[in-house]
C-alpha cells in the first residue's frame, strides 16, 4: 500500500510538472528596443528589462524557470557579453522564477532586503529555494549601478505592490522599469498579504513620475511599453478610486456593499481597466480592505 501511495504521489508530481512545462511551450519571447542599448522582453509573466554593452548584460526580472532558456537565447541575440547583474523588482514568482537559472548563467542577483527575506523563507509548498535562487546583494533604500556607460538608479518604494518593490531608472537611456508598481491600462494587483497597500502604491506611482520626462520609455510590470502620459492616467485612476472608496467607507458602507457597487469604478471599468487579471470587483475589494486598515 505504501508503495502504491508513493507511486500515485509521484504520478501527481509528474503530471503537475508536465503541465507546468506545457503552459510555457508555446510562449515566444518578444524583444522591443527602447534605446541604443536597452530592451524590453515579453514572454509570460512580468516584463523583463535588458541593458547590453561593453560591461556585460544587465537584466531586470526573469519570469518563470521553464522560460529561462528562451530568455537567454533572446538575450544572446542582443549581445555575446557575459550576464553580469540581475535585479528582482520584487519577490513574486512571475518575476523571480528564473533566478536559479540566471545565477547558473553567471548573474549576480540584486534586490531589496525583503525580497531576499521572502525568497529564503519556507515556500507555500513547504520547500526552501536553493541559494542560487536568492539575491546576493541586497539594499534597503536605494543603490546605483554603473554599467554600459550609464548610471542606473535603483530605489525602493515602501508598501506598494509588496513590501520589497524596486523601481529602476536608466539615466542616459531615459528608460524606467516600474516592476509591478505599474500595470499599463489595467487595475493593478496590490498584494496586501505581502506588505502592499493602496496608499503606498499611489506614492510609488508619484515617485516614478517624479524622475521621468515626456520622452521616457516605461517598462511596466505588465502590459505594453508605456510613457509618462499613460502613467499619469494610471495615477489619476488610482486616486479617483481611492477618493470614491474612502468616501464609501466614510458613509459606513460594508465590504460587500463596496464589492457590489460598480458605480465606484465605472469610469475606469468603461476604459477597460478591469479586463485584466484584476477585475473591477477585485479592485474595489482591495481598495476597501487596504483603506479600511489604514487609520485616516
Ligand atoms: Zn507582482
Amino acid at each position: 500500500m505504501k508503495t502504491l501511495k508513493h507511486l500515485s504521489i509521484l504520478l501527481i508530481f509528474i503530471t503537475a510538472t508536465v503541465n507546468a512545462q506545457g503552459r510555457f511551450d508555446n510562449v515566444e519571447i518578444k524583444t522591443t528596443k527602447l534605446s541604443e542599448h536597452t530592451y524590453m522582453l515579453e514572454g509570460a509573466g512580468g516584463n523583463i528589462g535588458v541593458s547590453v554593452g561593453e560591461d556585460g548584460v544587465f537584466v531586470i526580472d526573469d519570469q518563470f524557470a521553464p522560460l529561462s532558456k528562451k530568455i537567454l537565447t533572446a538575450i544572446k541575440e542582443l549581445s555575446d557579453m557575459p550576464l553580469k547583474f540581475l535585479v528582482n523588482t520584487h519577490y513574486h514568482g512571475d518575476h523571480t522564477g528564473g533566478n536559479e537559472n540566471m545565477t547558473e548563467a553567471g548573474a549576480t542577483i540584486i534586490a531589496h532586503d525583503n525580497v531576499k527575506k521572502r525568497l529564503e523563507a519556507k515556500q507555500r509548498d513547504g520547500s526552501f529555494k536553493p541559494k542560487e535562487a536568492l539575491p546576493v546583494i541586497t539594499f534597503n533604500d536605494k543603490l546605483n549601478i554603473t554599467i554600459n556607460d550609464e548610471s542606473v538608479a535603483v530605489f525602493h518604494v515602501e508598501h506598494a505592490h509588496t513590501d520589497g518593490d524596486a523601481i529602476l531608472y536608466f539615466t542616459e537611456s531615459n528608460v524606467l522599469h516600474t516592476g509591478d508598481t505599474y500595470f499599463n491600462g489595467r487595475y493593478p494587483y496590490i498584494d496586501l498579504n505581502s506588505g502592499g497597500s493602496v496608499n503606498g502604491y499611489i506614492e510609488a506611482a508619484k515617485r516614478g513620475l517624479m524622475v521621468i520626462d515626456d520622452e521616457t520609455k516605461i517598462i511596466p510590470g505588465h502590459g505594453k511599453v508605456s510613457n509618462k502620459e499613460e502613467y499619469k492616467g494610471f495615477l489619476t485612476m488610482l486616486e479617483a478610486l481611492r477618493t470614491n472608496i474612502q468616501k464609501a467607507i466614510g458613509d459606513g458602507k460594508t465590504e460587500d456593499e463596496v464589492k457590489a457597487d460598480s458605480s465606484l469604478t465605472k469610469t475606469y471599468d468603461d476604459l477597460g481597466y478591469g479586463s485584466g487579471f484584476i477585475n473591477s470587483e477585485r479592485i474595489r475589494l482591495t481598495f476597501y480592505k487596504s483603506l479600511k486598515a489604514t487609520k485616516s
